[in-house]
């Protein structure tokens, strides 16, 4: 039996399922994955990259995530979900 891998959606890099974190859009807006649903992973580096917040403005369809602190509004969500 091997670890499930995944791919993180930022940097496409491949990493084991428990080290990525787990969202998913809804109603444009990113949250934690409620186990339903489209979901993606973004590895912990990836959460700071500047350029995330292009990426996932455009993954949920929502241009505020252009303006904010992206890597701490996530870091925010996974510590609170
Ligand atoms: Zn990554």
């Amino acid at each position: 039996m091997s670890d499930p891998v995944r791919m993180c959606i930022h940097c496409r890099g491949r990493y084991l399922q428990a080290q990525l974190i787990r969202l998913q859009c809804q109603n444009n807006q990113i949250q934690p994955f409620q186990g339903y649903g489209r979901s993606f992973y973004l590895c912990h580096s990836c959460i700071h990259d500047k350029k995330l917040a292009k990426r996932l403005a455009k993954q949920c369809n929502n241009k505020t995530y252009l303006t904010i602190e992206l890597g701490e509004h996530i870091k925010e969500m996974v510590a609170n979900g």
